[in-house]
């Protein structure tokens, strides 16, 4: 269980977060809504270690994530998928993989992982020897989910995994979340496609300006009045 309390941070005089009070419970599929610039990607990127907090506490299992190193996060289940599919353009779609696995010894294990991740993903199976800079919008951001399984997360976090990919194949991307969650991975899930993302989260965040403005499950706010407004638009069903 991750749980995040009275979490600040700042870019230098930009208050990024305003104390944010979240929980992820062991299994769930969590999502942060909300407009650009709220702060959602803040939230992943502090409680990876890359952005440093102002003050608050991030426990993860009861253990303060908050001053420890980004590796030593990595090392106890949390991976991050990062926002616009960072793969490595330069390097085949399987070294991209194997990087994902930089930290772990257990060779075995990872070759084993690689089949797997190939089995979630039969496309990248198919462009293993491929430049990942060469590969399409949806194979770049099905690598970069690969990428982060690979550090065998019990913890998944997916910074806008549908952003600027074509409907069918955001159909693809939820589907491999949904799947993933089954196995029994956790899942905190940043998006701006709030319809989707509600349809399948267990629990929903709102973010607005450094702000939780509003929680529930994901059928509470799929139908919340003010949500609707905001986030669903004419998309909603
Ligand atoms: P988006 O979907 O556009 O990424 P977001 O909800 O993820 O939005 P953040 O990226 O977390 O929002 O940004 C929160 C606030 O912090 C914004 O006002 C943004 O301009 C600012 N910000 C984010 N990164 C930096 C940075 N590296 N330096 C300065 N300000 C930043």
């Amino acid at each position: 269980m991750l749980k995040i309390e009275k979490l600040f941070v700042a870019y230098g005089g930009i208050q990024a977060l305003r104390g944010i009070d979240l929980e992820v419970p062991d299994g769930k599929i969590v999502t942060l809504i909300g407009a650009n610039g709220a702060g959602k990607s803040t939230t992943l990127r502090t409680i990876s270690g890359l952005v440093k907090a102002g003050s608050g506490s991030i426990q993860w299992n009861g253990k303060e994530l908050l001053g420890q190193s980004i590796d030593k996060i990595v090392e106890q289940g949390i991976a991050l998928s990062p926002e616009g599919r960072r793969v490595f353009a330069d390097m085949t779609v399987l070294e991209n993989l194997k990087i994902g696995a930089y930290l772990r010894k257990d060779k075995a294990q990872i070759e084993k992982d690689i089949q797997w991740i190939y089995e979630l993903f039969p496309r990248l199976k198919e462009r293993s020897w491929q430049l990942a800079g060469t590969l399409s919008g949806g194979e770049q951001q099905m690598l970069a989910v690969g990428r982060a399984l690979m550090s065998r997360p019990r913890l998944l976090m997916l910074d806008e995994p549908s952003l600027g990919l074509a409907p069918l194949v955001v159909q693809d991307i939820f589907k491999i979340i949904q799947q993933i969650n089954r196995q029994g991975m956790t899942v905190l899930l940043v998006e701006q496609n709030a319809n989707m993302a509600l349809k399948i989260a267990d629990l929903a965040y709102v973010m607005e300006t450094g702000r939780i403005t509003l929680q529930g499950t994901g059928r509470e706010l799929l139908a919340n009045e003010k949500v609707k407004e905001a986030y669903l638009g004419k998309h909603a069903k």
